[in-house]
Order: structure tokens, then C-alpha cells, then sequence
């Protein structure tokens, strides 16, 4: 017989739909209690998921009571005790879906030995995710290290699977308190004023998850494949810090968007693919998260420029469709992947400063950062990463502000200085000789570094390794 008490583990699972832990404990017990774990140390440096996670909190707290489900916030110096002073409680069975970092995996090795050891319940869920990781891998047995061979295999996998049907998460008897000591949610909210900008753009909910899905489907999916490279259109889906906190879960945006036959729709689940991708790579080969995937890398001379990695992250080196896009990752907490990319290769290979800078500043920036995606895009762009750009490909932002931008709409959005630029200037403002139109480095900056000596800079240094 089921015990009394079902507790749900809330990770980056704000949703009820597909949530396989939730819906199971609701249908094992008659009250079940989540919870959520709140370590502010783990939010140092992450400072932009603290304003997304609190929003969540309340709003899911909110729709919880609709199934007579008590959110409890509990805040923890650390995991591990935690869980130590809940393994001497007899009175419940726990539920959780899981996250795939190669840490949280680990303990949940321990949690599973420690649980058993102490006779109690517990139950692990399929996470976030299409197949689990440890699924997809080559015929010998050995993991896939190359995109496109992987996404054959998953996508063939998964496409077996389905569909399963659809459970649904029941109401609760009544509503039960089970932790002593519990905080307010509004005790997470940061008071900085930084996070107030994000208010214009998000609205961090599950329902809000799904109408965005909605609307992508209804009016860009067929077209993703030619839109999804230009900043100034709403050619992306923007799903992504919905679900990296679990607000939506990928297997509703495949079976949403596979009612949609197109090319579009292909390449964009291919985008889905690879999220899959990065976290197959992230648990096979842990390394990557903080040393190079390729060891040869080890030896790249980067250097070490305070000055130079300053005005990068502020939006101010002097390229615009650079600047442009580190000053949309300020104010909105999210930034478009072409130009993620754009200001990634020029971090690394113009200015020479070590990715695991660029990946650190993005961790505290970006609403949806993850572990695996972001370090593995880090990677990609520097080229020591897995299937990654190879390093000799240097981005020439002119060309690409001049390709993807064409018009300067982005450009003129996030750097209103450049508002009244001519077109043919947009992306190379140091040519303006009339000082009517810009006075360089007095309403702009003059370049930090100049492009064609930056890029012979960059491969000489290159070939050292
Ligand atoms: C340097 C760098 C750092 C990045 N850091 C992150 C990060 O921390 N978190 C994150 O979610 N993505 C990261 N990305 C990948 C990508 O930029 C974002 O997922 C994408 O811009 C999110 O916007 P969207 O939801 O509109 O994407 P869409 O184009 O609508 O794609 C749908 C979903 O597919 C996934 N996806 C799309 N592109 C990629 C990609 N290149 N790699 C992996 N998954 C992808 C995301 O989950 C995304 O939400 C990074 C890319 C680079 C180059």
C-alpha cells in the first residue's frame, strides 16, 4: 500500500502537462505536497534565472492550490543535508523528474542508494527530453560525437515510442502543510533593478508557454528555415528559457509540430535535436564543462585583456551588430543565435579571450541558460568543441551585420546612437567623415580591435596549437 504522503521534488518542471512526477504522485496518493529547494549560492552568477525561477514560483504555486497541492519553498545551505534530515522521516514517498547535468544525475545515485537503504519510496521520471541520453548512442556501443548521424538515430528512436498516452495529473483530497521551515517566494524575487527590464518582455508561465507555441506554428514554422537567421524578424520561436525551466516540455513542441508537415518544420525540430545533442555530449564526456572537449586547445595562447572582454560585455567595441546583440542580452535576458554567435566568435578569435568567459558571462545573463547548451555553443564557436566551426572560420562582423541586418533594424534598435546612420554606414560607422551624422568615439566607439589584423592575429594562433 501507497504511504500517506506523496512529495513532489520541483526542479525545472513549472508545468503540469507531461509532468511524469507530478502526475504520478497525484495519482499514488491522496495529498501530495511539492517542493522546491531554494540555494542561494547556486544562484550566484546565474543572476538572471532568479528573476524567471521566482515568477515561476508564483505562478505555479497559484495553480497547484486549483489541485489542492501546497508549493512549499525551502531554503538550504545545501542538498545534501537536506535530504539527510528527510531520509529519518517515515512518512511519505518522493517524486522527481530528472535534470540531465552530470551532477544532478550523480546524486541522484545517492539519493536512489540512500532512499533504498532507509526503506523509503522514491521514484525518478523521464526529464525534459525526447529519449534519455544514455539511449542514443552508436552501433559499437560508443556515443555519437557528430550532430547529424546522432538526430538520425534519435529522431528514429523517438518516432518508435510514440505516441504513449497522454496521463493526466488528478486533484488532491486536501490541501497539507509538510515542512516546517519555508520561505515566501517573494523572498527569491531580486530587488536589482536590472531584472525589472525583463517584466517588458516575459511572462514566465506554463499557459504563456503554450500560446507562444501556438503562434510560432501558426505563423513562422513553415518559413523557419528562412527566417530563423535574421535578428530583426520574429523568426525564432523564443521558447527557449520556457524550456529550459520546464514550463513546456519538448515532447509537446514535437507532437504540436509535427502536425505540421514542412521543411520549416524539420529544421526547427532539428534545432530541438540539438539541445539533445549537447546533453548527450555534456554526460558522455563531463570534461567539457569546464576544460576543452579538444585537448589541443589546452595550448591556445589566449589572452588576457580586462579592457577589451569590459567593453564586449557592455556593448561597446565599436561593431555594431555586436554591441547590438550584447545589449539585447542585457535588457531582455536572451539574445538571437545568429548573433550569439557573431559576439561568441568575436570574443574568441578577435579579442582572443578564452570562451569560458563568454560562457560565464551568458550564464549570469541569459534567462534560459543551460548547462549544456550553453557550454557546447561556447565550444561550437571557439572550435573545441564537438562537431564545432573549425577555428580558422572567422566571423567578419561587417559582413555579417551586412548579411543578416541588412537594413540595420536590429542594429538601429539596440544602439540607439546609431539611429540616424545611413544604411551604408550601419555596419561600418568609422567611415562617416561628417561629424553631423556621428562623432566617432565621442557618440560611439571607434572599433577596439581592427578586423583584418584581428583575424591574421587569430590564425596565427591558431597555428601554434
Ligand atoms: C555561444 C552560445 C551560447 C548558447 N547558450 C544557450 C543556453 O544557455 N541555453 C539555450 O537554451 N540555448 C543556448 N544557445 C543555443 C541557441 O542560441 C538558443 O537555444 C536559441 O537562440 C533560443 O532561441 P529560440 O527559443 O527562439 O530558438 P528556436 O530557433 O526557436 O529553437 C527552438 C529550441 O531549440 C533549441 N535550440 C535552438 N538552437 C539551438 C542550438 N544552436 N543549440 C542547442 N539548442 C538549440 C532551444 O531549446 C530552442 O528553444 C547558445 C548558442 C550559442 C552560440
Amino acid at each position: 500500500m501507497a504511504n500517506p504522503i506523496g512529495l513532489f521534488w520541483l526542479k525545472d518542471d513549472f508545468r503540469i502537462k507531461k509532468n511524469f512526477a507530478l502526475i504520478e504522485a497525484t495519482k499514488k496518493h491522496r495529498e501530495v505536497v511539492a517542493f522546491f529547494l531554494y540555494k542561494k549560492s547556486k544562484y550566484e552568477g546565474q543572476e538572471a534565472q532568479k528573476w524567471w525561477v521566482s515568477k515561476s514560483l508564483i505562478e505555479f504555486k497559484n495553480k497547484l492550490i486549483g489541485y489542492n497541492i501546497n508549493l512549499e519553498i525551502v531554503s538550504i545551505e545545501s542538498y545534501k543535508s537536506f535530504f539527510e534530515k528527510l531520509f529519518k522521516k517515515k512518512n511519505f514517498s518522493i517524486y522527481w523528474n530528472r535534470t540531465y547535468e552530470p551532477n544532478y544525475l550523480k546524486f541522484d545515485r545517492f539519493l536512489s542508494e540512500n532512499f533504498k537503504k532507509n526503506n523509503l519510496e522514491f521514484n525518478i521520471f523521464k526529464g525534459n527530453i525526447l529519449n534519455e541520453f544514455h539511449e542514443v548512442k552508436k552501433n559499437d556501443g560508443t556515443p555519437f560525437k557528430v550532430f547529424t548521424p546522432f538526430w538520425r538515430s534519435a529522431e528514429k528512436l523517438y518516432l518508435e515510442k510514440i505516441p504513449s498516452k497522454e496521463k493526466t495529473i488528478s486533484k488532491c483530497k486536501k490541501k497539507i502543510s509538510f515542512f516546517s521551515k519555508t520561505i515566501d517566494e517573494k523572498e527569491i524575487i531580486p530587488k536589482k533593478k536590472w531584472f525589472k527590464k525583463f517584466e517588458n518582455y516575459w511572462s514566465p508561465s506554463e499557459e504563456n508557454a503554450l500560446l507562444e507555441l501556438k503562434k510560432f506554428i501558426g505563423n513562422t514554422i513553415t518559413k523557419y528555415s528562412d527566417t530563423r537567421n535574421f535578428p530583426y524578424l520574429r523568426g525564432t520561436s523564443k521558447l527557449s528559457p520556457f524550456i529550459k525551466h520546464g514550463q513546456i516540455h519538448v515532447e509537446t513542441i514535437w507532437e504540436e509540430c509535427s502536425k505540421v508537415k514542412s521543411y520549416g518544420t524539420s529544421k526547427f525540430l532539428a534545432e530541438i535535436g540539438w539541445r539533445e545533442f549537447n546533453h548527450s555530449l555534456i554526460n558522455f564526456f563531463p570534461h567539457m564543462l569546464k576544460e576543452n572537449y579538444s585537448k589541443k586547445f589546452d595550448k591556445f595562447p589566449w589572452e588576457k585583456n580586462f579592457k577589451n572582454l569590459k567593453a564586449w560585455k557592455k556593448g561597446l567595441t565599436g561593431y555594431p551588430i555586436v554591441d547590438a546583440g550584447m545589449r539585447e542580452l542585457y535588457s531582455t535576458g536572451w539574445m538571437h543565435n545568429r548573433v550569439r554567435m557573431i559576439v561568441g566568435s568575436f570574443l574568441v578569435k578577435h579579442l582572443l579571450i578564452n570562451w569560458k568567459e563568454g560562457e560565464k558571462y551568458f550564464k549570469n545573463c541569459l534567462l534560459d541558460y543551460n548547462e549544456a547548451n550553453n557550454v557546447s555553443g561556447w565550444q561550437w564557436v571557439a572550435g573545441s568543441g564537438a562537431d564545432a566551426a573549425p577555428y580558422f572560420r572567422i566571423f567578419n562582423p561587417i559582413l555579417q551585420g551586412e548579411k543578416f541586418d541588412k537594413s540595420g533594424e536590429y542594429v538601429r534598435k539596440w544602439v540607439p546612437e546609431l539611429k540616424n546612420v545611413p544604411i551604408k554606414f550601419i555596419h561600418k560607422p568609422w567611415e562617416i567623415k561628417d561629424e553631423k551624422i556621428l562623432k566617432l568615439d565621442v557618440d560611439y566607439p571607434a572599433p577596439i580591435v581592427i578586423h583584418e589584423k584581428a583575424r591574421l592575429k587569430a590564425l596565427s594562433a591558431f597555428k601554434q596549437i
